[in-house]
């Protein structure tokens, strides 16, 4: 039994009402709550009640939990793209296989000058990050690329194509740290209508990914729905009960959460439930309350001020001075980026603003930080 299996027992489309028909109560036991909560407790803090009279104490009581528990510390990663070829056809995605442009995929000695051009930047905390592509970026390919990258990465996370358990504990040998597989959304209808063609259009394979990364012993798994995809009250319901899925299977396996909001790249997909600033600072504090132990993560596809404001409400992990173009590092503007950049700053005026804040940036990388409230 997977969590697919278990997911499929539901109308994930009642989640949205779980969340609609929240009462005051509901709010202020799920805030007032010291140990585990529920996915009940989940809908309320994400509800627009929540937002409308309690996103202050939300704020208050994650900024707390995330002090207790991860100190100052935020730990810095970047991502490397090693190839923006892709078999798939993802509706939102400039990398979709219908949109024709120049495709490259780095080789060793490319990879190796992107390497060498990140830790430059300061940077050992790396992913790796490639479009779908069995043939010319499959498990072969990794199999080279990891020693390479294992040379300059302290910490060696990756975000490609789902693998088998057997490819994940042999890339695990090979120094693969973490693996983040987002399931973009949790909604069977939605899913189906987006991912129109390539391996990504098995849902039930991308979303028995934790599974097997849990099964193969990697030490950290990301998950995380693209917001704005589909209804975010549905998506963010089921990551949810994906996360509880996880502790429950996979004890011993650490868990990060992303929340990327659907941005525009070629193609010109729009969001279909778009999700605000306010709406998405709530988001980040309810994962805080819902599960302690949770890393999470934001990219530079937020803004320079809203990156600043949001960052001690909960975040443990960030990107800065990233390029989302195969090849970007060491030589930039060659090739196509995935999705554009809107946070554009240096590492060094990201970092400046962290330590304006109160905040240390961490370069080299722990996969769990152990802090004392500060
Ligand atoms: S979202 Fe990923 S799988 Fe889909 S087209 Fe883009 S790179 Fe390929």
């Amino acid at each position: 039994m997977s969590f697919f299996d278990e997911l499929s027992k539901y109308d994930v489309d009642k989640f949205a009402s779980l969340v609609d028909n929240v009462t005051d109560a509901d709010v202020q036991r799920a805030l007032s709550k010291e140990g585990a909560h529920t996915i009940d407790d989940f809908a309320a803090l994400i509800s627009e009640h929540a937002r409308t009279h309690y996103l202050d104490v939300m704020v208050q009581k994650s900024i707390q939990l995330t002090r207790k528990r991860f100190g100052r510390c935020i730990n810095m990663y970047l991502p490397l793209y090693l190839t923006n070829l892709c078999s798939n056809k993802c509706a939102y995605c400039g990398f979709s296989v219908m949109n024709k442009f120049k495709r490259v995929v780095l080789n060793l000695q490319e990879i190796e000058e992107e390497l060498q051009a990140m830790n430059k930047m300061g940077y050992s905390n790396i992913l790796l990050v490639s479009g779908e592509n069995e043939h010319k970026a499959g498990m072969p390919y990794f199999e080279q690329v990891l020693p390479v990258a294992k040379k300059y990465a302290q910490y060696l996370q990756m975000e490609v194509q789902p693998l088998e358990t057997d490819e994940y504990a042999r890339l695990k040998e090979l120094g693969l740290d973490s693996v983040s597989v987002y399931q973009e959304t949790y909604h069977p209808g939605c899913y189906k209508s987006v991912h129109l063609g390539g391996k990504k259009a098995d849902m039930r394979y991308r979303m028995e990914t934790p599974d097997r990364l849990g099964k193969a012993g990697i030490d950290k798994v990301g998950m995380g729905a693209l917001l704005g995809l589909y209804d975010w009250k549905v998506d963010l319901v089921a990551t949810a009960m994906h996360v509880l899925y996880m502790r429950d299977h996979y004890w011993k396996t650490n868990l990060s959460i992303s929340f990327p909001r659907l941005r525009p790249a070629q193609g010109g997909y729009q969001p279909h439930s778009p999700v605000s600033d306010g709406k998405l600072l709530q988001i980040i504090c309810a994962w805080r309350i819902f599960d302690n132990e949770l890393d999470l993560t934001i990219s530079t596809r937020e803004s320079a001020k809203f990156r600043d404001l949001i960052l001690p409400a909960g975040i443990t992990a960030l990107s800065a001075g990233s390029s989302t173009e195969p090849g970007g590092y060491a030589h930039k503007g060659q090739n196509l980026e995935q999705w554009t950049v809107n946070d554009d700053r240096s590492v060094e005026d990201v970092v400046a603003a962290m330590e304006k804040s109160g905040f240390d940036a961490v370069f080299h990388n722990a996969s769990t930080t152990y802090f004392k409230a500060q």
